[in-house]
Protein backbone atom coordinates (compact mmCIF):
# COMPACT_ATOMS: atom_id res chain seq x y z
CA UNK A 1 0.00 0.00 0.00
CA UNK A 2 1.08 3.72 -0.78
CA UNK A 3 -0.37 5.75 1.16
CA UNK A 4 1.43 9.00 1.05
CA UNK A 5 1.37 9.19 -3.40
CA UNK A 6 1.58 12.57 -4.72
CA UNK A 7 -1.56 14.34 -5.62
CA UNK A 8 -2.82 13.01 -9.05
CA UNK A 9 -2.72 16.69 -10.89
CA UNK A 10 -4.68 14.96 -14.22
CA UNK A 11 -8.59 16.00 -14.09
CA UNK A 12 -10.35 12.65 -14.60
CA UNK A 13 -12.16 13.43 -18.17
CA UNK A 14 -12.66 11.47 -21.88
CA UNK A 15 -10.21 11.10 -24.14
CA UNK A 16 -10.05 13.60 -27.00
CA UNK A 17 -13.11 13.01 -29.20
CA UNK A 18 -11.72 11.00 -32.27
CA UNK A 19 -11.71 13.35 -34.97
CA UNK A 20 -14.52 13.00 -37.86
CA UNK A 21 -15.93 14.52 -40.60
CA UNK A 22 -18.73 16.27 -39.63
CA UNK A 23 -22.02 16.01 -40.93
CA UNK A 24 -26.02 17.82 -41.10
CA UNK A 25 -28.81 15.73 -41.13
CA UNK A 26 -31.71 18.22 -41.61
CA UNK A 27 -30.09 21.16 -39.58
CA UNK A 28 -28.45 19.21 -36.97
CA UNK A 29 -24.99 18.38 -36.87
CA UNK A 30 -23.39 15.01 -36.36
CA UNK A 31 -19.64 14.95 -36.26
CA UNK A 32 -16.32 17.06 -36.62
CA UNK A 33 -16.70 19.33 -33.62
CA UNK A 34 -20.61 18.56 -32.79
CA UNK A 35 -21.50 17.31 -29.08
CA UNK A 36 -22.82 13.65 -29.24
CA UNK A 37 -25.80 13.89 -30.59
CA UNK A 38 -29.07 11.60 -29.46
CA UNK A 39 -31.58 9.93 -31.53
CA UNK A 40 -34.32 7.33 -31.27
CA UNK A 41 -37.11 5.42 -33.08
CA UNK A 42 -40.74 4.83 -33.37
CA UNK A 43 -42.32 1.31 -32.93
CA UNK A 44 -45.40 3.09 -34.31
CA UNK A 45 -46.41 1.72 -38.26
CA UNK A 46 -45.79 5.17 -40.07
CA UNK A 47 -48.48 4.02 -42.44
CA UNK A 48 -50.53 5.19 -39.40
CA UNK A 49 -49.74 8.71 -39.50
CA UNK A 50 -51.99 9.74 -36.16
CA UNK A 51 -50.17 6.87 -34.08
CA UNK A 52 -46.31 8.22 -35.76
CA UNK A 53 -46.97 11.94 -35.40
CA UNK A 54 -47.82 11.58 -32.05
CA UNK A 55 -44.74 9.65 -31.05
CA UNK A 56 -42.32 11.34 -33.10
CA UNK A 57 -43.88 14.62 -31.33
CA UNK A 58 -43.44 12.75 -27.54
CA UNK A 59 -39.82 12.01 -28.25
CA UNK A 60 -38.69 15.03 -29.23
CA UNK A 61 -40.67 16.64 -26.79
CA UNK A 62 -38.39 14.12 -24.67
CA UNK A 63 -35.32 15.41 -26.12
CA UNK A 64 -34.39 13.04 -29.02
CA UNK A 65 -32.54 15.20 -31.75
CA UNK A 66 -33.28 12.99 -34.19
CA UNK A 67 -36.05 10.46 -34.77
CA UNK A 68 -35.94 7.41 -37.03
CA UNK A 69 -38.99 5.93 -38.73
CA UNK A 70 -39.92 2.68 -40.04
CA UNK A 71 -40.29 3.37 -44.22
CA UNK A 72 -41.28 -0.34 -44.88
CA UNK A 73 -43.98 -0.04 -47.97
CA UNK A 74 -46.00 2.51 -49.93
CA UNK A 75 -48.56 3.58 -47.74
CA UNK A 76 -45.60 4.24 -45.24
CA UNK A 77 -43.65 6.12 -47.92
CA UNK A 78 -46.89 7.82 -49.13
CA UNK A 79 -47.88 8.73 -45.27
CA UNK A 80 -44.35 10.65 -44.35
CA UNK A 81 -44.73 14.06 -46.21
CA UNK A 82 -48.02 14.02 -44.16
CA UNK A 83 -46.19 13.15 -41.35
CA UNK A 84 -43.36 16.17 -41.21
CA UNK A 85 -45.94 18.91 -42.98
CA UNK A 86 -47.80 18.01 -39.46
CA UNK A 87 -45.11 17.59 -36.98
CA UNK A 88 -43.79 20.99 -38.53
CA UNK A 89 -47.77 22.39 -37.36
CA UNK A 90 -47.12 21.08 -33.93
CA UNK A 91 -44.04 23.96 -33.94
CA UNK A 92 -41.60 20.58 -34.12
CA UNK A 93 -38.77 20.43 -36.89
CA UNK A 94 -36.63 17.09 -35.34
CA UNK A 95 -35.01 15.51 -38.62
CA UNK A 96 -36.80 12.79 -39.66
CA UNK A 97 -35.08 9.52 -41.05
CA UNK A 98 -36.03 6.71 -42.82
CA UNK A 99 -35.14 3.04 -41.97
CA UNK A 100 -35.65 1.37 -45.15
CA UNK A 101 -34.83 -2.35 -45.86
CA UNK A 102 -35.03 -4.58 -49.27
CA UNK A 103 -36.69 -1.95 -51.57
CA UNK A 104 -35.76 1.56 -50.29
CA UNK A 105 -34.31 1.81 -53.96
CA UNK A 106 -38.10 1.56 -55.28
CA UNK A 107 -39.60 3.59 -52.80
CA UNK A 108 -37.83 6.66 -52.90
CA UNK A 109 -37.90 6.38 -56.62
CA UNK A 110 -42.17 6.22 -56.46
CA UNK A 111 -42.24 8.32 -53.26
CA UNK A 112 -40.71 11.84 -54.19
CA UNK A 113 -41.82 13.47 -51.71
CA UNK A 114 -41.29 11.00 -49.02
CA UNK A 115 -37.48 11.07 -50.63
CA UNK A 116 -37.54 15.31 -49.92
CA UNK A 117 -39.52 14.96 -46.34
CA UNK A 118 -36.47 12.92 -44.61
CA UNK A 119 -33.01 14.19 -43.85
CA UNK A 120 -31.66 10.84 -43.77
CA UNK A 121 -32.18 7.66 -45.51
CA UNK A 122 -30.71 4.73 -43.51
CA UNK A 123 -29.25 1.44 -45.14
CA UNK A 124 -28.54 -1.66 -44.33
CA UNK A 125 -26.21 -3.26 -46.98
CA UNK A 126 -27.07 -6.68 -45.78
CA UNK A 127 -30.63 -6.38 -47.08
CA UNK A 128 -30.56 -3.52 -49.91
CA UNK A 129 -30.86 -6.84 -52.17
CA UNK A 130 -28.93 -10.02 -52.74
CA UNK A 131 -26.43 -11.14 -55.82
CA UNK A 132 -26.24 -8.72 -58.26
CA UNK A 133 -28.73 -6.57 -57.40
CA UNK A 134 -27.07 -5.41 -54.12
CA UNK A 135 -24.97 -2.93 -55.55
CA UNK A 136 -27.14 -1.81 -58.34
CA UNK A 137 -29.71 -1.05 -55.50
CA UNK A 138 -27.98 0.09 -52.80
CA UNK A 139 -25.95 2.78 -55.90
CA UNK A 140 -29.86 3.99 -56.26
CA UNK A 141 -30.75 4.68 -53.51
CA UNK A 142 -27.40 6.77 -53.10
CA UNK A 143 -28.17 8.80 -55.91
CA UNK A 144 -31.53 9.44 -54.77
CA UNK A 145 -29.56 11.09 -51.72
CA UNK A 146 -27.35 12.97 -54.27
CA UNK A 147 -30.55 14.06 -56.10
CA UNK A 148 -32.43 15.49 -53.13
CA UNK A 149 -29.50 16.58 -51.38
CA UNK A 150 -29.83 14.44 -48.33
CA UNK A 151 -27.46 12.21 -45.22
CA UNK A 152 -27.32 8.53 -45.87
CA UNK A 153 -26.58 6.07 -42.85
CA UNK A 154 -25.02 2.88 -43.51
CA UNK A 155 -25.95 0.93 -40.81
CA UNK A 156 -24.40 -2.48 -40.49
CA UNK A 157 -25.86 -5.13 -38.05
CA UNK A 158 -24.79 -8.60 -37.40
CA UNK A 159 -28.06 -10.07 -37.32
CA UNK A 160 -28.35 -9.05 -41.18
CA UNK A 161 -24.95 -9.31 -41.92
CA UNK A 162 -23.94 -9.26 -45.82
CA UNK A 163 -23.70 -13.55 -45.92
CA UNK A 164 -21.62 -13.69 -49.00
CA UNK A 165 -19.20 -11.10 -47.37
CA UNK A 166 -19.26 -13.22 -44.51
CA UNK A 167 -18.36 -16.90 -46.16
CA UNK A 168 -15.86 -15.35 -47.90
CA UNK A 169 -14.02 -13.93 -45.21
CA UNK A 170 -14.52 -17.03 -43.31
CA UNK A 171 -12.98 -19.07 -46.34
CA UNK A 172 -9.88 -16.75 -46.36
CA UNK A 173 -9.74 -17.49 -42.73
CA UNK A 174 -9.84 -21.27 -42.81
CA UNK A 175 -6.89 -21.12 -45.35
CA UNK A 176 -4.62 -19.41 -42.90
CA UNK A 177 -2.04 -20.31 -41.08
CA UNK A 178 -3.19 -19.12 -37.45
CA UNK A 179 -7.12 -18.72 -38.50
CA UNK A 180 -8.59 -16.50 -36.05
CA UNK A 181 -11.74 -16.87 -34.38
CA UNK A 182 -15.54 -17.13 -36.85
CA UNK A 183 -16.32 -14.16 -33.90
CA UNK A 184 -13.33 -12.04 -35.00
CA UNK A 185 -14.33 -12.92 -38.09
CA UNK A 186 -17.51 -12.38 -37.97
CA UNK A 187 -16.23 -8.37 -36.35
CA UNK A 188 -13.74 -8.19 -39.29
CA UNK A 189 -17.09 -8.61 -41.82
CA UNK A 190 -19.26 -6.35 -40.14
CA UNK A 191 -16.34 -3.25 -40.31
CA UNK A 192 -15.62 -4.20 -44.28
CA UNK A 193 -19.27 -4.31 -44.92
CA UNK A 194 -19.41 -0.13 -43.54
CA UNK A 195 -16.28 0.23 -45.43
CA UNK A 196 -16.97 -0.73 -48.49
CA UNK A 197 -20.31 0.18 -48.65
CA UNK A 198 -19.12 3.93 -47.75
CA UNK A 199 -16.65 3.49 -50.18
CA UNK A 200 -19.05 2.15 -53.09
CA UNK A 201 -21.24 5.89 -51.58
CA UNK A 202 -18.27 8.21 -52.65
CA UNK A 203 -17.35 6.94 -55.85
CA UNK A 204 -21.06 6.95 -56.71
CA UNK A 205 -20.93 10.89 -56.17
CA UNK A 206 -22.05 11.49 -52.09
CA UNK A 207 -19.95 13.92 -50.23
CA UNK A 208 -18.13 12.47 -47.24
CA UNK A 209 -20.01 15.36 -45.32
CA UNK A 210 -23.28 13.03 -46.50
CA UNK A 211 -22.48 9.72 -44.46
CA UNK A 212 -22.80 8.28 -40.90
CA UNK A 213 -21.33 4.57 -40.51
CA UNK A 214 -23.27 2.43 -37.54
CA UNK A 215 -21.68 -1.06 -37.21
CA UNK A 216 -24.17 -3.08 -34.61
CA UNK A 217 -23.83 -6.22 -32.60
CA UNK A 218 -25.84 -7.28 -29.37
CA UNK A 219 -22.78 -8.15 -27.32
CA UNK A 220 -21.13 -5.79 -24.87
CA UNK A 221 -17.65 -6.80 -25.67
CA UNK A 222 -18.20 -7.17 -29.15
CA UNK A 223 -19.63 -3.87 -29.83
CA UNK A 224 -16.36 -1.87 -27.56
CA UNK A 225 -14.12 -4.28 -30.38
CA UNK A 226 -16.19 -3.08 -33.22
CA UNK A 227 -16.30 0.41 -32.72
CA UNK A 228 -12.40 0.65 -32.14
CA UNK A 229 -11.26 -0.87 -34.61
CA UNK A 230 -13.53 1.11 -37.12
CA UNK A 231 -12.26 3.93 -35.63
CA UNK A 232 -8.83 3.65 -36.05
CA UNK A 233 -9.77 2.69 -39.96
CA UNK A 234 -12.15 5.78 -40.78
CA UNK A 235 -13.13 9.42 -39.84
CA UNK A 236 -16.84 8.99 -41.35
CA UNK A 237 -19.06 10.35 -38.64
CA UNK A 238 -20.32 7.27 -36.72
CA UNK A 239 -22.92 6.28 -34.79
CA UNK A 240 -23.51 4.05 -31.56
CA UNK A 241 -25.86 2.06 -30.68
CA UNK A 242 -26.29 -1.67 -28.98
CA UNK A 243 -28.88 -3.13 -31.12
CA UNK A 244 -31.41 -5.31 -29.45
CA UNK A 245 -29.90 -4.16 -25.90
CA UNK A 246 -32.86 -5.61 -24.49
CA UNK A 247 -36.23 -4.45 -22.03
CA UNK A 248 -35.71 -2.76 -18.42
CA UNK A 249 -32.57 -2.93 -16.69
CA UNK A 250 -30.49 -5.33 -18.97
CA UNK A 251 -31.00 -3.00 -22.09
CA UNK A 252 -30.16 0.47 -19.60
CA UNK A 253 -27.04 -1.34 -18.16
CA UNK A 254 -25.32 -3.06 -21.45
CA UNK A 255 -26.36 -0.02 -23.80
CA UNK A 256 -24.69 2.16 -20.81
CA UNK A 257 -21.59 -0.65 -20.12
CA UNK A 258 -21.01 -0.51 -23.99
CA UNK A 259 -21.76 3.24 -25.17
CA UNK A 260 -20.03 4.82 -22.02
CA UNK A 261 -16.72 2.88 -22.49
CA UNK A 262 -16.69 4.29 -26.08
CA UNK A 263 -17.54 7.95 -25.47
CA UNK A 264 -14.87 7.77 -23.08
CA UNK A 265 -12.60 6.65 -25.54
CA UNK A 266 -13.85 9.81 -27.51
CA UNK A 267 -15.56 7.43 -29.85
CA UNK A 268 -18.74 7.98 -31.22
CA UNK A 269 -20.81 10.83 -32.69
CA UNK A 270 -24.15 10.46 -32.40
CA UNK A 271 -25.85 7.45 -30.10
CA UNK A 272 -29.27 5.72 -29.56
CA UNK A 273 -30.62 3.44 -26.32
CA UNK A 274 -32.20 0.67 -28.43
CA UNK A 275 -34.21 -0.56 -25.42
CA UNK A 276 -37.35 -3.33 -26.10
CA UNK A 277 -40.48 -1.09 -23.75
CA UNK A 278 -42.43 -3.11 -21.76
CA UNK A 279 -46.15 -3.72 -23.67
CA UNK A 280 -47.64 -0.14 -23.97
CA UNK A 281 -44.30 0.82 -21.96
CA UNK A 282 -43.17 4.52 -22.33
CA UNK A 283 -40.76 5.24 -25.77
CA UNK A 284 -39.66 8.16 -24.39
CA UNK A 285 -37.63 6.37 -22.16
CA UNK A 286 -34.85 5.48 -24.32
CA UNK A 287 -34.22 9.38 -25.08
CA UNK A 288 -33.75 9.59 -21.13
CA UNK A 289 -31.32 6.95 -20.64
CA UNK A 290 -29.00 8.36 -23.63
CA UNK A 291 -29.42 12.20 -21.95
CA UNK A 292 -28.54 10.67 -18.70
CA UNK A 293 -25.72 8.56 -20.13
CA UNK A 294 -24.43 11.76 -21.51
CA UNK A 295 -25.12 13.80 -18.77
CA UNK A 296 -23.46 11.34 -15.87
CA UNK A 297 -20.83 10.97 -18.31
CA UNK A 298 -20.05 15.13 -17.92
CA UNK A 299 -20.71 15.34 -22.06
CA UNK A 300 -23.67 17.28 -21.96
CA UNK A 301 -26.30 18.84 -19.95
CA UNK A 302 -29.93 18.12 -20.16
CA UNK A 303 -31.89 18.51 -17.42
CA UNK A 304 -30.82 19.60 -13.77
CA UNK A 305 -29.29 17.00 -11.46
CA UNK A 306 -30.78 15.32 -8.26
CA UNK A 307 -28.77 13.75 -6.10
CA UNK A 308 -30.45 11.67 -3.68
CA UNK A 309 -28.79 9.04 -1.09
CA UNK A 310 -29.61 5.54 -1.57
CA UNK A 311 -31.51 5.91 2.49
CA UNK A 312 -30.80 2.74 4.60
CA UNK A 313 -31.83 2.20 8.66
CA UNK A 314 -31.26 5.73 9.51
CA UNK A 315 -34.25 6.48 7.80
CA UNK A 316 -37.49 5.12 8.70
CA UNK A 317 -40.01 7.10 6.39
CA UNK A 318 -39.78 7.20 2.55
CA UNK A 319 -40.15 10.78 2.81
CA UNK A 320 -36.91 12.02 1.05
CA UNK A 321 -37.31 9.39 -2.02
CA UNK A 322 -40.74 10.73 -2.60
CA UNK A 323 -39.38 14.25 -2.45
CA UNK A 324 -36.40 13.33 -5.00
CA UNK A 325 -39.04 11.55 -6.88
CA UNK A 326 -41.24 14.24 -7.40
CA UNK A 327 -38.40 17.33 -7.91
CA UNK A 328 -36.97 15.00 -10.34
CA UNK A 329 -40.11 14.17 -11.93
CA UNK A 330 -41.23 18.32 -12.10
CA UNK A 331 -37.63 19.36 -13.07
CA UNK A 332 -38.37 16.64 -16.51
CA UNK A 333 -41.63 17.50 -17.39
CA UNK A 334 -40.92 21.46 -17.03
CA UNK A 335 -38.05 21.33 -18.79
CA UNK A 336 -39.55 21.69 -22.50
CA UNK A 337 -40.56 25.23 -21.62
CA UNK A 338 -37.62 26.19 -18.98
CA UNK A 339 -35.45 25.58 -21.96
CA UNK A 340 -36.67 28.57 -23.85
CA UNK A 341 -37.89 30.83 -20.14
CA UNK A 342 -34.46 30.05 -17.76
CA UNK A 343 -31.27 29.50 -19.99
CA UNK A 344 -29.05 27.46 -18.63
CA UNK A 345 -31.80 25.67 -15.83
CA UNK A 346 -29.63 22.61 -17.23
CA UNK A 347 -26.98 23.04 -14.53
CA UNK A 348 -28.93 23.37 -12.27
CA UNK A 349 -28.07 21.04 -9.33
CA UNK A 350 -30.38 19.67 -6.48
CA UNK A 351 -29.73 17.53 -3.65
CA UNK A 352 -32.58 15.53 -1.49
CA UNK A 353 -30.96 13.59 1.37
CA UNK A 354 -32.06 11.29 4.07
CA UNK A 355 -29.90 12.36 7.41
CA UNK A 356 -27.63 14.21 8.97
CA UNK A 357 -24.85 11.66 8.23
CA UNK A 358 -24.10 13.02 4.54
CA UNK A 359 -27.09 15.39 4.01
CA UNK A 360 -25.86 18.77 5.15
CA UNK A 361 -22.61 18.00 3.07
CA UNK A 362 -23.85 16.97 -0.05
CA UNK A 363 -26.49 19.76 0.37
CA UNK A 364 -24.01 22.17 0.54
CA UNK A 365 -22.49 20.85 -2.81
CA UNK A 366 -25.71 21.43 -4.48
CA UNK A 367 -27.17 24.63 -5.77
CA UNK A 368 -30.02 23.67 -3.44
CA UNK A 369 -30.52 21.07 -1.09
CA UNK A 370 -32.24 19.70 1.13
CA UNK A 371 -31.38 17.39 4.39
CA UNK A 372 -34.37 15.83 5.79
CA UNK A 373 -34.57 14.69 9.15
CA UNK A 374 -33.45 10.84 10.04
CA UNK A 375 -34.54 8.19 12.57
CA UNK A 376 -34.37 9.79 15.87
CA UNK A 377 -33.24 13.44 14.67
CA UNK A 378 -35.11 16.30 15.57
CA UNK A 379 -37.55 16.90 12.84
CA UNK A 380 -36.19 19.76 11.25
CA UNK A 381 -34.83 20.06 7.81
CA UNK A 382 -32.32 22.55 7.11
CA UNK A 383 -31.80 23.74 3.36
CA UNK A 384 -29.13 24.80 1.87
CA UNK A 385 -28.40 27.24 -1.08
CA UNK A 386 -25.21 28.18 -2.73
CA UNK A 387 -23.20 26.63 -0.13
CA UNK A 388 -25.00 28.15 2.80
CA UNK A 389 -27.95 27.42 4.93
CA UNK A 390 -30.61 29.53 4.14
CA UNK A 391 -34.12 28.35 5.98
CA UNK A 392 -35.21 25.24 8.24
CA UNK A 393 -38.33 23.91 7.42
CA UNK A 394 -40.49 21.95 9.75
CA UNK A 395 -43.74 20.79 9.77
CA UNK A 396 -46.30 18.46 7.71
CA UNK A 397 -45.87 20.64 4.39
CA UNK A 398 -41.44 20.32 4.03
CA UNK A 399 -42.23 18.98 0.90
CA UNK A 400 -44.05 21.10 -0.91
CA UNK A 401 -42.10 24.37 1.16
CA UNK A 402 -39.19 22.77 -0.48
CA UNK A 403 -40.55 22.69 -4.09
CA UNK A 404 -41.47 26.29 -3.89
CA UNK A 405 -37.68 27.26 -3.15
CA UNK A 406 -36.68 25.13 -5.82
CA UNK A 407 -38.86 27.31 -8.39
CA UNK A 408 -38.13 30.34 -6.84
CA UNK A 409 -34.49 29.64 -6.91
CA UNK A 410 -34.49 28.98 -10.36
CA UNK A 411 -36.85 32.19 -11.11
CA UNK A 412 -34.18 34.20 -9.70
CA UNK A 413 -31.23 32.35 -10.87
CA UNK A 414 -32.27 31.39 -14.40
CA UNK A 415 -34.88 33.94 -15.13
CA UNK A 416 -34.41 36.22 -18.01
CA UNK A 417 -35.41 39.43 -16.57
CA UNK A 418 -32.71 38.40 -13.88
CA UNK A 419 -30.02 37.25 -16.25
CA UNK A 420 -30.75 40.26 -17.47
CA UNK A 421 -30.70 42.86 -14.78
CA UNK A 422 -27.03 41.59 -13.82
S1 LIG B 1 -27.57 10.36 4.14
FE1 LIG B 1 -28.28 9.33 5.98
S2 LIG B 1 -30.13 8.27 5.31
FE2 LIG B 1 -29.03 8.78 3.48
S3 LIG B 1 -27.81 6.94 3.08
FE3 LIG B 1 -26.50 8.37 4.21
S4 LIG B 1 -26.72 7.76 6.34
FE4 LIG B 1 -28.42 6.81 5.23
Amino acid sequence: MNIEAPIDIDEAGPLARRATVGVDVGGVRVGGTAPVVVQSMTNTDTADADATVAQVAALARAGSEIVRITVDRDESAAAVPHIRDRLARLGIDVPLVGDFHYIGHKLLADHPACAEALAKYRINPGNVGFKDKKDRQFVEIIEKAIQYDKTVRIGVNWGSLDQELLTRLMDENSRLARPATARAVMREAIIRSALMSAELAEETGLARERIILSAKVSNVQDLIAVYRDLSRRTDHALHLGLTEAGMGTKGVVASSAAMGILLQEGIGDTIRVSLTPEPGGDRTREVQVAQELLQTMGFRQFVPVVAACPGCGRTTSTVFQELAETIEGDLRRNMPIWRERYPGVEALKVAVMGCIVNGPGESKHADIGISLPGTGETPAAPVFIDGKKAATLRGPRIAEDFQVMVQDYIERRFGIASAAAE
